[in-house]
């Protein structure tokens, strides 16, 4: 019996097989070869080639058969569906608002540059660390990602990008990824692995989650590894980053030193300059003596605008002098250019719907 065949059989049998309807970049090869059970073998080479190395839709696949390309089209459902996309930065940076299957929504950005094309992914809805000038942060928790959906988000980005090549994905979108490490790092494999991006061009943005900061220094690929600092003494990051109260800043320096021992990166350390809060020359001095012994760079970013704080982002003109604070210090730093904040799509401004209306799939609607 063909696919197309046993898929009828199975609808009108009423039994209901797992893999019809499931995401697409949620099958393994494995998966998909049970989904064309009595198509010729090279079918599940055709297909996989068709989503990951040609990143199209099934029924993009012209090289199937009319009747496989649509009984695919129907089976193998998109993860992300209705998505809002707006552009800015003469059309440099663009931002999706994806709906899940379950009503949720989920942020990507995709920024080009003369030397790089950049993604921006989502790792969960939501955020439950409470980073309280973090959007994400400020909407709660709602669910992490499946590996389909973060890789998905790239696979749009590439699409997105041509002619041009998705060079690079960082993983500071929505949500903690060391939080949802598993399917986070299975969506890295995947992306190293099937869509072809260096690890050294994947870049893990973490709140400090020792645990998975010590994982990651285990992990088989060279990915790079970013840290979010804001603040370098206790009483300052348990206001800022309420996860240092479970792991503060000398168990967190631990963790990175011996990330960096294990793994010979570089790590670097993100810096949101807020006005009067972390941006005083002390705090530049204490910034100072966490970043060197780990010979870590550091990113400053001046504060985005959030709904729901208050405080603003430093001046331009402090937050230059706050770079050359650091390289005084023998810190390297590098000042973060804002793209999209008119979109809402800079650092930290990413607040799509996380809680969306309970979801009810209508019937054989996609
Ligand atoms: N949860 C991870 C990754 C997502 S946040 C993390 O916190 O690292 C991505 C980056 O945006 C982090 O460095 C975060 O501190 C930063 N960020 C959050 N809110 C911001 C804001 N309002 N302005 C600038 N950067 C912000
Ligand atoms: Fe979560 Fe990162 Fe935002 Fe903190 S800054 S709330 S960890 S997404």
């Amino acid at each position: 019996m063909d696919a197309v065949t046993r898929t009828a059989v199975a609808m009108g049998s009423g039994r209901r097989d797992p893999l019809v309807g499931a995401a697409a970049y949620d099958l393994s090869r494995d998966d998909l070869g049970a989904l064309l059970a009595g198509e010729p073998r090279y079918r599940v080479r055709q297909v996989w080639d068709g989503l990951y190395a040609r990143v199209r839709r099934p029924e993009e696949m012209t090289d199937l058969p009319l009747a496989l390309r649509q009984h695919l089209g129907a089976v193998l459902r998109p993860a992300l569906r209705g998505a809002t996309r707006r552009s800015a930065d003469g059309g440099e940076t663009v931002k999706w608002a994806w709906s899940l299957a379950d009503g949720r929504e989920v942020e990507t950005v995709l920024m080009a540059y003369p030397d790089r094309v950049t993604a921006c992914v989502s790792t969960q809805a939501g955020c439950a660390m409470g980073c309280g000038f973090c959007a994400t942060g400020q909407a709660g928790f709602g669910r992490h990602l499946t590996m389909g959906e973060i890789v998905e988000q790239v696979v749009m980005a590439m699409r997105e990008a041509r002619p041009r090549r998705l060079s690079n994905v960082v993983f500071m979108g929505m949500g903690e990824p060391l939080a949802n490490y598993d399917r986070t790092w299975a969506a890295v494999e995947r992306i190293h692995g099937e869509l072809g991006i260096s690890a050294r061009r994947l870049t893990l943005s973490t709140v400090g989650i020792v645990p998975g900061i010590r994982r990651l220094a285990a992990a088989s690929l060279p990915v790079n590894l970013a840290v979010s600092l804001h603040a370098a003494n206790d009483e300052l990051r348990d206001r800022l980053v309420p996860i240092n109260r479970r792991y503060p800043l000398a168990t967190l320096a631990g963790a990175c030193a011996d990330y960096v021992a294990a793994s010979g990166r570089r790590l670097s350390i993100e810096w949101a300059l807020i006005d009067g809060t972390n941006d005083r020359p002390s705090d530049m001095v204490e910034l100072a003596a966490f970043a060197r012994p780990l010979g870590a760079h550091v990113n400053l970013i001046p504060l985005n605008p959030t709904p729901g704080y208050a405080v603003l982002g430093s001046s331009r003109r402090r937050v230059l002098e706050a770079r050359a604070e650091l390289e005084r210090l023998g810190v390297n730093a590098t000042v973060r250019a804002t793209r999209g904040a008119e979109i809402d799509a800079a650092c930290g401004q990413l607040a799509a719907r996380v809680s969306g209306p309970p979801f009810v799939h209508p019937r054989g609607v996609r």
